[in-house]
């Protein structure tokens, strides 16, 4: 078998295909487009790293590749979905970058609280000032961390052997993990009141964006100090100008911007702000573990040995595809919905399959519904091969049950989670053997297109409820694509599934919350 691998890689990732005596490695970097599809027939294996652009016309003539891997996590110059089409396995390495970005955190805590990068300029500048910079102890002090996941618990570890003492916002983290690390979980607004230094470790996404913002500056204690060392964005950067100004907070460490590089970033210009240019997972070593994991996962996968961090769905036959595919887009869309719903660690997920799914084998349906719950939280992570041992990993409990029959439904899936604060079920079929419904909401029956943006309310059963959130969102110019509402008595509680054409800003959902007889309202995004 041939393995092709177009961009540099380091030579220990190189070593570990040429031991292999079934493959044969050729490396050539930098080639240009036409010659890449020219060649890439004779290829069962191709490795990249992110120069390559493997394209849908790239791919189309790759007629015996069999797995693309890409040495680090972006996936940006893969077409995916063309791959899938083929039936080419597409995996990634995520984790080799985690001590060196848990190191490069310690780095900027460090050299924020000892002014290290401003002491070192001003001595080059031949100045003598040693009252300038005086610094801060961070033994004995509270650290913050928002998100204990791989880096953000390499980052506990350390912190705890600097004798600080480390407090973690991580709402789908569970109890059991973060005292293993000798950490308390807790609210972000006791975190952010509690902390002397905050460290943010959690992914960007819809919900984390500016997850540090003006209101949440105002709760910090002062003087506080703040890193992020994960993506730019998770932070409001016109609030943190506004909070260092005022010195409401004494200091930052920025790796990651909202817009990189960060030219003419006003941030750049304040004393008490330390900077690197993304660097991260820019280690001799990172760059290492990623080539090594990524050649260890194309041998195994080439040689039938197993398939790691793959990302698109592993391989079953057409027929059986096909078959299943309905049922695995309304699990994975049941799971999202349901986090999305819940925002807390799910302890136990119990899902029953009643009715026609039951003839399937319901392995890749499990799947595809615990992917569907992780990649809210973990977007870019979770993968149909690895989503029930990241689950179990952290300390998910999944519980698969059937029955041939149900009364009610040709299909039924059934999905009850418990946290440690409260439990949700929702139940989902199809509609027309094709379309995804949500039928069951908490007791509630509805009938739920799960897609796009939807928000869900829990209210009374009283007349003029929808009438008022129309109103509401029609002034905002979000249209309303369809409706459905679910009671059990009259005048009762209710809950109410709205499906609209865009997104619902937070402070137009906190005027629904407002609204009277209205309970809660939240949005999901499918
Ligand atoms: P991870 O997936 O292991 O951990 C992320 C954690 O965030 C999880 O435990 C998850 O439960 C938690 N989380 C998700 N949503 C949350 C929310 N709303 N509130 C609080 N917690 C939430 O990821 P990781 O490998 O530790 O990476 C963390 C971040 O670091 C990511 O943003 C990643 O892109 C970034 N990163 C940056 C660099 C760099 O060069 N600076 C390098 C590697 C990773």
């Amino acid at each position: 078998m041939k393995v092709l691998v177009s961009d540099a890689l380091s030579k220990e990732g190189l070593e570990i295909l040429e031991r292999e005596k079934k493959l044969a490695v050729d490396v050539k970097t930098k080639l240009p487009p036409t010659e890449l599809k020219s060649i890439i027939g004779d290829y069962q294996g191709i490795i990249v790293r992110s120069a390559t652009k493997l394209t849908a016309d790239i791919i189309k003539e790759a007629k015996n590749l069999k797995v693309i891997g890409r040495a680090g996590v972006g996936l940006d110059n893969v077409d995916v979905r063309q791959a899938t089409k083929q039936g080419i396995i597409v995996m990634n390495s995520p984790g080799g970058n985690t001590i060196s970005t848990a190191e490069h955190t310690m780095s900027m805590m460090l050299a924020l609280s000892r002014n290290i990068p401003q002491a070192s300029a001003s001595l080059k500048r031949n100045e003598w000032d040693r009252k300038k910079f005086i610094g801060m102890e961070v033994y004995g002090k509270t650290l913050g961390v928002i998100g204990l996941g791989r880096i953000g618990s390499e980052v506990a570890k350390r912190s705890l052997a600097f004798g600080m003492t480390v407090i973690a916002y991580d709402p789908y983290s569970s109890v059991e993990k973060a005292e293993e690390l000798n950490v308390s979980l807790v609210e972000l607004n006791d975190l952010l009141k509690r902390a002397d230094y905050i460290t943010i470790h959690v992914p960007l996404t819809g919900e984390t964006r500016h997850l540090i913002g003006e209101k949440q500056f105002k709760l910090m204690k002062k003087g506080a100090r703040i890193m992020n060392c994960a993506r730019g964005g998770l932070i409001d950067e016109a609030a943190l100008l506004g909070a260092l100004k005022s010195g409401k907070i004494g200091g930052a460490a920025l790796d990651v911007f909202e817009k990189e590089p960060p030219k003419d970033n006003p941030l750049l210009k304040l004393d008490n702000v330390i900077f690197t240019p993304h660097l991260g997972a820019s280690t001799e070593e990172a760059q290492v573990n990623v080539a090594v994991d990524i050649c260890k996962q194309m041998v195994d996968a080439l040689l039938d040995r197993g398939i790691k961090n793959s990302v698109n769905i592993p391989a079953l036959s057409g027929e059986v595809l096909k078959n299943i595919q309905p049922y695995i887009t309304l699990a994975e869309k049941m799971g999202s919905f349901q986090i999305q719903l819940i925002k807390r660690h799910p302890r136990e997920v119990k899902i029953k399959y009643s009715g026609d799914v039951t003839a399937y084998d319901l392995t890749p349906i499990t799947t595809a519904l615990i992917k569907g719950l992780l990649e809210p939280i973990l977007p870019g992570m979770v993968n149909y091969v690895n989503a029930p041992l990241i689950a179990r990993e952290r300390g998910i409990k999944v519980v698969e049950s059937k029955s041939s029959v149900n009364a009610d439904f040709t299909t039924l899936i059934s999905v009850e989670i418990e946290t440690d604060k409260l439990k949700s079920a929702i139940s989902g079929t199809l509609f027309g053997k094709k379309e995804p419904r949500i039928v069951l909401l908490d007791g509630y029956y509805v009938d739920a297109v799960p897609s796009g943006y939807m928000v869900i309310t829990s209210n009374e059963d009283k007349p003029g409820i929808i009438g008022q959130i129309g109103t509401l969102l029609g002034e905002n110019n979000i249209n309303i694509a369809g409706m459905t509402f679910g009671r059990k008595k009259k005048q009762g509680q209710a809950v109410s599934v709205i499906n609209v054409d865009s997104v619902v800003p937070d402070k137009i959902l906190e005027k629904i919350r407002s609204l009277k007889y209205i309970n809660s309202a939240k949005l999901v995004k499918l």
